[in-house]
């Protein structure tokens, strides 16, 4: 399988000022080494509390923002140097839809003018190109043609996702990160958005990097699940290894805190269940060692002095825990 998206060793530090001249006292490891792949029309999730670097990663991904350290190659060409006005070929293949569509709308603008706006800026389409276009992509995505003259604040939250996702297609990406896209959203009109995304992958071939901050939403759209903690990936597995066999005891309190239905095909488990307690601990100032071991019920001697490295335990199932692995 080709891979579309590699990342490796990405890091994204931003420094913090301190002091009467505002000099750099230490930096905030936002993104910490992270690495991984994403094959052609696959969905990898990306899973972890906020503050743990999930967004800051997909911004870095799409040039929002500059990596401080790391390669990132799309296609096949690294384009973690590229400057803002080189990248610009790169943006109409890779395009994000935000969490909040109201926030990341312009209120003032028309339905048409926010979905052609990407045209208008990444391709020389004549207007009535863009016209055609718009309309093919908002029945695509499950509105009206006539929908197109109306404004932002007159369609319901769902809706405005519909919109946002509709800019986000109408430049043909390859390659869409989906950035909590369902968070804002009323249960059962998320199922109705994540369905709708799914269809759209198929018939359009897109390739996704789906982020989200619990397990629950990730798990139909997604192939293969990575979990951030603290600005690293802790585990990453095939869907069916996370959920069935998660390893790191973060992915095992995240996967508690889903109700489990109890029948009789699906017994709810009986033995004690890791439970996540305490706060994310600051990320400017994160523990020695394991960055879990302050909330890990698991944690020994060796978690406070030694940083575990992710580790493939099983053919495609990356762990970094020392549970798993033999002191040097
Ligand atoms: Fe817990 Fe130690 Fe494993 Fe970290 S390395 S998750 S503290 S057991
Ligand atoms: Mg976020």
């Amino acid at each position: 399988q080709d891979v579309l998206v590699d990342v490796q060793n990405v890091k994204k530090y931003f420094p913090i000022k301190g002091g009467i001249l505002k000099r750099t006292i230490g930096h905030l490891k936002a993104v910490d080494d992270v690495s991984f792949h994403i094959h052609k029309g696959e969905t990898l999730g990306i899973v972890g509390e906020s503050g743990s670097g999930k967004s800051t990663l997909g911004r870095v991904i799409l040039r929002l923002l500059d990596p401080t350290e790391g390669s990132i190659q799309f296609s096949g060409t690294e384009i973690s140097h590229l400057k803002r006005r080189h990248f610009r070929p790169y943006r109409r293949d890779m395009q994000i839809v935000f969490q909040d569509p109201f926030a990341s709308l312009n209120s003032k603008m028309s339905v048409a003018e926010l979905i052609e706006e990407p045209l208008l800026v990444q391709t020389s389409l004549t207007r009535l190109e863009r016209k055609e276009k718009a309309i093919e992509i908002i029945e695509k995505v499950g509105l009206r043609a006539a929908d197109r003259l109306k404004y932002p604040h007159e369609f319901s939250g769902g809706q405005r996702q519909r919109i946002s996702i509709a800019r986000a297609l109408i430049t043909n990406p390859k390659f869409v990160i989906c950035d909590e896209p369902v968070s804002a959203l009323d249960v059962s009109i998320q199922a109705q958005v994540l369905n709708l995304m799914k269809d759209l992958q198929e018939d359009l071939g897109l390739t996704y990097l789906f982020i989200a901050h619990d397990l629950s939403v990730v798990k139909h759209i997604s192939d293969r699940v990575a979990v951030m903690y603290l600005g690293r990936i802790v585990e990453i597995a095939d869907k069916h290894s996370l959920y069935s066999n998660p390893l790191h005891p973060y992915t095992q309190a995240l996967l508690t805190s889903i109700p489990v239905i109890d029948t009789d095909e699906n017994p709810a488990p009986k033995e004690e269940k890791i439970k996540l307690t305490g706060d994310l601990p600051n990320p400017a100032n994160p523990p020695s060692g394991c960055t879990f071991r302050t909330r890990c019920p698991l944690a020994h001697d060796r978690c406070a002095v030694e940083r575990p490295e992710l580790t493939e335990l099983e053919k495609g199932h990356f762990v970094s825990c020392h549970l798993y692995t033999q002191e040097k």
